[in-house]
């Protein structure tokens, strides 16, 4: 069995040990493979190994490997998982089926007016970046513009928000990293229940945390989708 094949198989089985030690459904949670810096040829040993799900930081890089794939397209389903500059949107609308990384509202709108433009395509899935604790890091809004961008997308017509994704600075300190991961629990329910109630808005299903080093304490934080990327392709160079 090739390194890929295995390393899937093992995530996958902490995923569901994860899932099983949190009284959850291993199937609420769903495992996306990080491909960034790694070639076309690795997602497709991932996906002879079953996997379908992939995410690419890049756009530039991204839209290669996803052209690269053309033929396999119908069968992928493809994240944008990195910062996004306006001038790159157009790219991202017309070849991606997911944008975890809006934190911005002109970004959102962008996205919408461009992906109107592929009518086939159908809504671009995204979801609203937290910036929880990384006090350095320019990508993600504070905790407090979270609801206000929210409601803002869910009146786009070619996006349909589906939830909340965070990257929590690393920290070796467990407590503390379960503390950053309940506050965009919190957060996630708060505006999961405000949606609900005030417009009968039911996509707002997703809590997008959880990476190689922390996917299991993500889980029981309630995660539903983990972004795994050196634990199923190997180390990167660059990150
Ligand atoms: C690179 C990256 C990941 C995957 O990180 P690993 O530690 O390799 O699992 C997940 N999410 C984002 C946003 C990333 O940039």
């Amino acid at each position: 069995m090739n390194n890929i094949t295995n390393n899937l198989m093992l995530v996958k089985q902490r995923l569901e040990l994860a899932a099983l030690a949190a009284k959850r459904e291993p199937e609420d949670i769903q495992l996306l493979a990080v491909s960034k810096t790694f070639p076309a040829r690795a997602i497709e040993e991932a996906m002879h190994a079953g996997h379908s799900a992939f995410g690419e930081n890049y756009v530039q890089e991204g839209v290669e490997k996803i052209q690269q794939l053309a033929k396999l397209r119908p069968w992928l389903e493809w994240h944008f998982i990195g910062p996004l500059q306006s001038n790159k949107t157009r790219e991202v609308a017309e070849h991606f089926d997911w944008v975890h990384s809006i934190d911005r509202l002109k970004i959102a709108e962008r996205l919408s007016a461009q992906r109107g433009e592929f009518p086939n395509l159908g809504p671009l899935q995204v979801c609203v970046q937290i910036n929880i604790s990384e006090e350095n890091s320019k990508s993600g809004l504070p905790i407090e513009e979270v609801e206000a961008l929210c409601t803002a997308i869910t009146k786009l017509p070619h996006l349909v928000l589906r939830g909340l994704m965070a990257i929590p600075a690393p920290s070796k300190d467990i407590v503390q990293q379960r503390q950053a991961l309940a506050a965009v629990r919190e957060c996630f329910i708060g505006i999961k229940t405000m949606h609900i109630a005030d417009f009968g808005y039911d996509f707002f299903d997703t809590l997008s945390m959880g990476m190689s080093d922390d996917l299991e304490v993500a889980i029981t934080e309630g995660s539903t989708i983990v972004r795994v990327g050196s634990a199923i392709f190997g180390k990167r160079d660059k990150v």
